[in-house]
């Protein structure tokens, strides 16, 4: 009998697609030069960090005793950065929150834990729409909570709100909404979220108790197209915001974000009190203490959106002229594109093999039949890639 929970063991047999098209990605480099092999396969930032934030850390530790810099602090975080969040957060969208509602967390990630751990029981169910970040299904089943999916709507992927009046019970304790979206680049229209709201509260009335709607929004600042995402608080009450800097700063090493509840929520000034316990109880303590006091200095300060939209612009192009159907993309830096046969896995490979082109599975995003490419790469690379895209697209009938 194994000493590994049977958890961790399920988790190691499935292993993490996304995490093994990286590593084989880095195995055709070594076998065949990196100059020849097209990696779209990791969503890690590739837009230089903006130097004010470089300067911010610099001034940091030029400005403080670094016994206090670098000490142990309140659970939720410095005062002064939750108050700059808060401040920066009123002047942009015209909201009214103070430090008190913003917990500092270790990226998008920690705050979606942080917030599942102060809401679920086990048992109680959590509805993410399909296709979707897959660790969420890990984040949930960490309390004992269960994961229901709504399926998804291709080809807008749009979420669908029958199908999300479906899956809500009343065992459903909050659902999970992330846009722009991680795998499909979709960024969800002001009416898609009233649509969403209404849902809710209906569901919240027939069942008789709150349903948190939990956004993850590592890509807020990721949008293209002149669109703009509006701040949710203010179409739903019961909303919980999962924010991060990895993405708009281009620092996911750094691991910096935070998780804020807005006073309208429902017991929300015991829920903001419980970040405190939480974020120890999952063994973080406190987000990191240099890069909260760099952060408050640069609020505004953005890694250069326009590469990646230069390169979007790119592969989309390529992609239609190679026959591929792909969804919308407007925000991230990822597209979705349909597989030309049902077996997305199958179709992965054959890229792999015959065109050295690194995707990944869409089945890794609980949706088989599409593929995800990430384009936080070089131009020149997907510029390289034209040939082999196009190629491929022949390959299956369809240019
Ligand atoms: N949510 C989504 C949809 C993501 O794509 C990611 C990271 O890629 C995260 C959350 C985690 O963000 P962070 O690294 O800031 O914790």
């Amino acid at each position: 009998m194994s000493v590994i929970s049977k958890e961790t063991q399920r988790l190691l047999a499935t292993g993490s697609t996304l995490r093994d098209m990286f590593e084989e990605g880095k195995r055709l480099a070594k076998q065949y030069g990196r100059e020849n092999i097209y990696d779209f396969s990791l969503g890690n930032p590739n837009t230089p960090v903006p130097e004010e934030l470089n300067d911010a850390i610099r001034q940091v530790l030029d400005e403080y005793d670094s016994l206090t810099l670098h000490g142990y602090m309140s659970n939720p975080g410095f005062e002064d950065t939750r108050q700059a969040i808060a401040d920066n957060l009123n002047e942009r969208f015209g909201t009214n929150f103070a430090g008190k509602n913003i917990c500092m967390t270790v990226g998008a990630a920690n705050a979606i834990v942080i917030a599942l751990k102060i809401l679920l029981d086990p048992g109680d169910e959590v509805a993410v729409f399909a296709p979707f970040f897959l660790e969420y299904r890990n984040y949930i089943s960490n309390f004992c909570g269960v994961t229901t999916v709504v399926p998804p709507n291709p080809p807008t992927f749009m979420p669908d709100m029958d199908a999300l009046r479906n899956t809500i019970t009343e065992k459903t304790k909050a659902i999970i909404i992330n846009t722009p979206n991680n795998p499909t680049g979709v960024v969800y229209d002001e009416q898609t979220i009233r649509n969403i709201a209404a849902v809710l509260e209906e569901c919240q009335e027939k069942y008789g108790h709150p349903i948190f709607l939990i956004s993850d929004e590592p890509y807020r600042e990721l949008i293209y197209d002149g669109l703009e995402y509006p701040f949710l608080t203010k179409y739903y009450a019961n909303t919980m915001i999962c924010y991060s800097f990895s993405k708009c700063l281009s620092i996911p090493g750094e691991r910096i974000g935070y998780l804020l509840v807005p006073d309208e929520a429902a017991e929300s000034q015991d829920i903001l009190a419980s970040t405190a316990n939480a974020i120890r109880a999952v063994g973080c303590v406190n987000a990191p203490s240099l890069q909260q006091k760099a952060i408050m200095k640069v609020l505004n300060a953005r890694s250069d959106t326009h590469i990646y939209d230069r390169n979007r612009q790119l592969l989309v192009s390529i992609l239609h002229e190679a026959g591929f159907e792909v969804a919308n993309p407007q925000g991230a830096f990822y597209v979705f594109v349909k597989t030309p046969v049902p077996d997305d896995k199958e179709f992965v490979s054959y890229a792999k093999d015959n065109y050295r082109i690194i995707i990944s599975s869409g089945a890794a995003f609980d949706c088989p039949g599409y593929i995800r490419m990430a384009y936080c790469v070089e131009y020149a690379m997907i510029e390289k890639a034209k040939d082999s895209i196009i190629k491929l697209g022949k390959d299956y009938g369809l240019n």
